[in-house]
């Protein structure tokens, strides 16, 4: 839970939006932009931006697989 630095109050997630979508930080923590966080104090409005959290995007770079080439030798039968 993150209070409030003016207030001390609660605060709630919320995103910043657009008519054209969510505002997205630039790659800083990520290499993809991801949408920026925002807590917003339920009692005076105060509004706080996060960066997006690492812990999100955790998906793996997918490993480049090892390809072995395809042989066109083809072995013989006999
Ligand atoms: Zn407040």
């Amino acid at each position: 839970m993150i209070n409030c630095p003016k207030c001390d109050n609660e605060t709630r997630t919320s995103a910043l939006q657009t008519a054209a979508g969510e505002v997205l930080l630039a790659g800083t923590l990520s290499t993809d932009p991801q949408p920026i966080v925002a807590q917003v104090c339920t009692a005076c409005g105060y509004i706080e931006l996060y960066a997006p959290q690492p812990l999100q995007h955790a998906e793996p770079e997918p490993a480049t697989a090892e390809q072995q080439p395809v042989s066109p030798e083809l072995a013989p039968a006999t």
